[in-house]
């Protein structure tokens, strides 16, 4: 589908705080690809808490129907929240995630060449419609007259097959990165098959982990020999933890329940030094949101500090997603080069270097 076609339109929604800043870092980035890519085509579009107190709408209509209509895929800046609760809004970005049916969060984390810290290259997929987020809790009082909460978590056969085989296509993928990569004469940290680790806790929650295992299994078993190629593993979720903090260069790909994702994905960030280089995409069947991993950090906002890193990996991200896997390369190849040189670092990583600093830098070495 790649290869099809002549121009590629994005949205770009910068939205909170440092999302203003980073973003026009990733279009910057994009623009430099030039003729490696179709034309491209980007549409500033409003989200966000203060287009809220602007306007009364977190998500305007004209925003989805926008991306629904005519983008190809988007780019997300940061949304910031109130730090109370404010009748009639809701964070745009879950909204945005419903929309568009994007049922997958991926989360690569890769370690830094230069950066203290563990070698890593592994990346999250977390499931991102249900299990405990269903948010369906009940507050009940227990018979001695004190209170006792419940919550209902859900996994289906439905979703636990769809974000299954989003975890194999992405081995599958990541293999294809791997060998371009070494055909350019880069060094590969993994060097064995592509590698699928399923996380659960089916030994004590054996119907809902359970499904969840046996969906993902039967993704592999079910292909006709697609994924021959991939190895599968397990992990229980509390030894995935101590195992990614012990040796996390074990780990290729690892496929997970919403809430058993959501802490490890934090937790890996944790390995790689600062959030201002976590990228992630927000995935569906047929559309790509790229999204730093970051919040809108209204702590530097407006000061020209912030690392337009994991903007700009998110953009990279969403270009291999598109089928665009060279161009993606070619941006992760350029970001390596600034941070091994560490002449411009942001603050974050111990560096004086601006935002923009930092862009130019990564757009010389493009
Ligand atoms: P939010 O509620 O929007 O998540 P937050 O206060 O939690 O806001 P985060 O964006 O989550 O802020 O950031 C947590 C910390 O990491 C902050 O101190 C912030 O300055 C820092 N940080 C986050 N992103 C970056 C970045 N891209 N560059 C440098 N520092 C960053
Ligand atoms: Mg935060």
């Amino acid at each position: 589908a790649a290869l099809r076609r002549t121009t590629l339109k994005l949205g770009m929604i910068p939205a909170d705080g440092i999302g203003k800043e980073v973003l026009p870092a990733a279009q910057h980035v994009l623009q430099a690809l030039g003729s490696s890519l179709p034309k491209l085509e980007f549409v500033p579009l409003l989200a966000g808490w203060e287009e809220f107190q602007r306007n009364g709408k977190a998500l305007p209509d004209e925003t989805v129907r926008c991306l629904k209509e005519s983008c190809d895929a988007a780019m997300f800046g940061s949304v910031s929240s109130p730090s109370h609760k404010v009748a009639g809004y809701s964070s745009p970005i879950v909204a945005l995630r419903k929309h568009l049916d994007l049922y997958a969060n991926i989360r690569p984390v890769t370690s830094v060449p230069g950066l203290p810290g563990p070698r890593v290259n592994m990346v999250i997929v977390r499931e991102n419609t249900e299990c405990l987020y269903i948010k369906r809790e009940e507050l009940q009082t227990a018979a001695d007259g004190t209170r006792i909460a419940f919550a209902t978590r859900q996994i289906s056969e439905t979703a636990s097959t769809r974000i299954g085989k989003m975890a194999f296509e992405l081995a599958l993928t990541r293999g294809k990165e791997r060998e371009t990569a070494r055909n350019n004469g880069q060094e590969v940290l993994w060097k064995g098959k592509p590698k699928v680790t399923i996380v659960h806790k089916s030994n004590v929650l054996s119907v809902t982990d359970g499904l969840f295992r046996e969906s993902v299994r039967a993704v592999k078993e079910g292909a006709a020999g697609r994924y021959d190629g991939i190895d599968m593993e397990e992990q229980l979720v509390d030894s995935m933890v101590y195992r990614m903090f012990r040796e996390p260069e074990i780990f290729d790909v690892a496929v997970a329940p919403n809430l058993y994702g959501d802490i490890i994905s934090d937790g890996a960030a944790a390995l790689v030094g600062s959030l201002g280089l976590v990228p992630s995409i927000n995935a569906g069947d047929s559309f790509i949101m790229g999204e730093p991993v970051h919040g809108s950090a209204p702590d530097i906002e407006g000061k020209n500090i912030a690392n337009p890193i994991a903007s700009i990996r998110s953009a990279a991200l969403m270009l291999s997603s598109l089928g665009y896997i060279e161009q993606a390369a070619k941006i992760n190849i350029a970001v390596d080069a600034v941070l091994a040189e560490g002449t411009y670092l942001t603050p974050d990583l111990g560096g004086k270097s601006s935002t923009t600093d930092v862009t130019e830098a990564i757009l010389k070495k493009l």
